[in-house]
């Protein structure tokens, strides 16, 4: 079924689970995403950029996802991620997206209050869920950096006033991670999420989570990370496999031959996440 966030993270929040939420760059790689849920029972969130839902096309990504989600009977959200405008945004509900993030992180707080609201009212008016973010994530995403020195951990009584004001359905929080990490791993400031998670009852989300470390995880999930986000780690895995392939191969050859191990990579790696995500043992069937 193709369902909006706050669906799912309710089921994940009475289940004591995350949901999955995977990053896409091209339409190759997305079949994988999907095909990984449908293996798993887990459900899916699906994110976009806004530049790769302008390079794919708002329409084709609503359709592809809805179509796979009702076929195959997976649960999938589809989420415009770190969109800054709010004609972005207005566009990704508009074509059919179930879910938007307003980043308005770099703004003085206020701002960042009355831009967040005015998103959920417009989006929720068409049930369509809302992620905001208070904080600065360090790290590099889609050419955007944040350097160590500017990083502003999330302040939990910030968190209590920006998610009763705004009424956003998941809040992304600052505790240490950085958006394009993988070559080492981050410590993640625990203590704080579990003040976080004790002051707001929204769902939290974590971004940056390639350079989370797998043990981390439960700590993390068990104390209210509902969403965990994975960009990073896919685009490296598919560019290792397609690159290796390609640097060698002949110029009649088809394009299939070289990104098929690059998509079957990004199946295996996200697999492998859900089997995490579940915080349990055993196979996971969320009805
Ligand atoms: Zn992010």
């Amino acid at each position: 079924m193709y369902v909006n966030l706050k669906t799912v993270l309710e089921q994940a929040e009475r289940d004591n689970f995350t949901v999955g939420a995977f990053n896409t760059h091209n339409l190759e790689m997305l079949p994988s995403i999907l095909r990984a849920a449908k293996h798993t029972g887990m459900p899916v969130i699906i994110q976009t950029s806004v530049a790769t839902a302008q390079y794919i096309g708002y329409d084709i990504l609503v359709n592809l996802i809805k179509n796979f989600a009702e076929k195959e009977m997976v649960q999938a959200a589809l989420h415009l991620d770190h969109a800054k405008n709010f004609d972005d945004i207005k566009q990704a509900i508009d074509a059919g997206y179930s879910s938007v993030m307003f980043d308005g992180s770099s703004l003085p707080f206020k701002e960042n209050i009355l831009k967040t609201r005015a998103v959920v009212d417009y989006a929720h008016a068409r049930n369509v869920s809302v992620e905001g973010e208070l904080g600065t994530i360090g790290g590099t995403e889609e050419g955007i950096s944040v350097s160590q020195e500017n990083i502003q951990f999330t302040r939990p009584e910030d968190a209590l006033i920006f998610v009763e004001e705004t009424g956003v359905d998941a809040l992304a929080v600052a505790i240490g991670t950085n958006h394009g990490q993988y070559r080492s791993k981050t410590n993640v400031n625990i203590e704080l999420l579990k003040q976080i998670n004790a002051t707001v009852s929204t769902p939290l989300v974590v971004h940056g989570g390639t350079g989370v470390k797998e043990e981390d995880y439960p700590n993390l999930i068990n104390n209210g990370i509902r969403k965990f986000n994975v960009g990073t780690e896919l685009i490296v895995n598919w560019n290792e496999q397609v690159q290796n392939l390609y640097k060698d191969s002949p110029l009649h050859r088809s394009v299939r031959d070289n990104m098929i191990p690059g998509n079957d990579k990004v199946e295996a790696v996200v697999i492998h996440k859900m089997g995490k995500f579940m915080n349990r043992k055993g196979q996971m069937n969320i009805k």
